[in-house]
């Protein structure tokens, strides 16, 4: 979630819709940055449904490690494939 000026600016009404990272970026014409971010719980850092794009925007040093915590999550909540039958 974005400050509402920064949403406003990229044309976006206030509670209204949703943007990719990529849209958002494209309509502001630059990259986000960590301030662009309100302190709402859903832009927790450690949040594991954010993209790895999203984390590096948030974070004050891109941080690519962050992508591979979303793949770990993935991972651990896979359905596992059941055991065979002896
Ligand atoms: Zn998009």
């Amino acid at each position: 979630m974005v400050h509402d000026a920064v949403w406003a600016r990229a044309g976006m009404y206030s509670d209204g819709g949703f943007l990719c990272v990529g849209c958002l970026e494209k309509r502001l014409g630059r990259t986000l940055r960590p301030s662009d971010f309100t302190d709402a719980p859903i832009n927790d850092l450690d949040n594991p449904w954010q993209t790895e794009r999203l984390a590096s925007r948030k974070s004050p040093q891109p941080n690519p490690a962050r992508g591979r915590a979303v793949l770990e999550h993935w991972r651990a909540i896979k359905p596992r494939r059941a055991a065979k039958p002896h």
